[in-house]
């Protein structure tokens, strides 16, 4: 393949004998053979900071190289569902029984105690720093969105997307009860959302009333032409079919934006026939999913002094078969919801690798966590490996992926247009001084 002259660049290097998931190559070169684990050894030419070359492994190697020796790369990650602002609140509001109910009381009441943007934005960037350390380059957070929380943390937020914008692409999507929406409610919050280039979205479960609820979201965000990601049925409630209800409301409402929905865990324990009928609502809905293992398998089934049984993770598999997008992301980090948590999606990946069997075989499952969320989002650069775009890369020593999932990959190289950044984490105790208990 020819270099078109910018190996010559002064920022010109190779990295060679580069293991690549062949679905996370841009049209993978016809002479490339994957192996068994449909990975294909390429030698990855950088030039001025984009990928220049892809070729087949074996060039001649000059200084300046990076030789992998068979270790895996991958396009930098997107985390497509995280909680910035209810970051690592763990040491002030811990969550004593781990319970989803005690979660909402005990955020309720560190919020108002606390979050002032002088709170907020030390807390929501130490995310950032972590989630950038580990090779994430998007991040779509919600924000808790009530009256009279909603313009500081959506004023936070717009100075951080600002701040990072080069580094780390960020969306924010409110987040309220779906409820927020009835009764005509909701058009400020709307207002608010779009005029900060944000999504709208809600926190849904089962209501008599949720038809009208989910059409008037869909209205209000299509009057407005922006996009939707919902919190749906994060529940082991076979009752919980609002899934289904909001598919049903995007198409009655012949909504026209992207749709997201996250957890469905209701859907794990629901029969067949409920499972058919609420995938195929989702797939002519053209939603995208966005499954959060490690939050599920700390909220879900959580009881005092019983080990859970049934882990909450949605039916992943069966929607990727049907061609439903589906990512993992890291949901909550250190807070009521998940008391532990680094902002690494490569973590949420290995984890979800194991938790939902996506290992026979793997070969596709690595877009959910770099293609799929970059699709999802919209985002101008591919989430994946192509010629002319910038060369950021993560580098990992693990091989085969039975090597790459075994360990943490702590010690892997960060490329941001071709130069390795600083993957030191920022250390917890910088956070000391929000430590405060909450007023009461
Ligand atoms: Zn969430």
């Amino acid at each position: 393949m020819p270099r078109r002259g910018l190996t010559t660049a002064p920022t010109a290097r190779t990295i060679r004998n580069a293991r690549i998931p062949r679905t996370l190559l841009d049209e993978p070169p016809a002479e490339f053979e994957a192996d068994g684990e449909d990975l294909v050894v390429a030698d990855i030419a950088i030039a001025e900071g984009r990928i220049a070359a892809i070729d087949a492994a074996g060039g001649e190697r000059v200084a300046g190289d990076i030789d992998l020796d068979g270790g895996q790369v991958w396009p930098c990650l997107a985390d497509i569902h995280t909680h910035l602002d209810l970051g690592h609140i763990w040491q002030r509001a811990p969550n004593p029984d781990g319970s989803l109910e005690t979660a909402f009381g005990i955020v309720a009441a560190d919020r108002l105690a606390h979050w002032r943007a002088e709170d907020l934005r030390p807390r929501m960037e130490f995310g950032l720093r972590c989630a950038y350390a580990h090779g994430t380059r998007a991040l779509r957070t919600h924000l808790l969105s009530p009256p009279e929380q909603a313009d500081t943390s959506w004023g936070v937020f717009r100075e951080l997307r600002d701040d990072w914008r080069g580094r780390i692409e960020l969306q924010g999507v409110s987040l309220v009860p779906v409820e927020a929406f009835a009764d005509g409610d909701g058009e400020g919050l709307a207002d608010l959302v779009a005029g900060c280039g944000g999504l709208l979205g809600a926190v849904c479960f089962a209501r008599p009333d949720i038809d009208g609820l989910f059409d008037r979201v869909f209205r209000l965000a299509g009057d407005r032409g922006i996009d939707v990601d919902l919190h749906i049925d994060e529940a082991l409630d076979p009752g919980q079919k609002t899934l289904r209800s909001a598919a049903e409301a995007a198409i009655r409402t012949r909504f026209g934006g992207r749709v997201q929905c996250g957890h469905c865990c209701s859907l794990s324990v629901q029969s067949d026939d409920d499972v058919e009928r609420t995938l195929d609502g989702v797939a002519e809905a053209g939603f995208a999913i966005v499954s959060l293992p490690m939050c599920n398998l700390y909220l879900m089934d959580r009881r005092v002094d019983a080990t859970p049984r049934r882990r909450g993770v949605t039916l992943v598999r069966e929607m990727a078969a049907r061609g439903i997008p589906v990512s993992f992301a890291s949901d909550n980090c250190r807070d009521p919801f998940y008391g532990y948590g680094d902002h690494d999606a490569f973590e949420v990946f290995t984890q979800a690798v194991r938790v939902a069997h996506l290992d026979t075989p793997v070969a596709a499952w690595p877009r959910s966590v770099t293609a799929t969320p970059v699709d999802v989002m919209g985002l101008d650069s591919p989430g994946l490996i192509k010629i002319g775009e910038p060369a950021d890369l993560v580098l990992f020593r693990g091989r085969g992926y039975s090597e790459l999932l075994t360990r943490p990959q702590a010690d892997r190289v960060v490329l941001r247009d071709g130069e390795a950044i600083d993957t030191t984490l920022p250390d917890h105790r910088e956070l000391d001084a929000l430590r405060a208990a909450p007023a009461r």
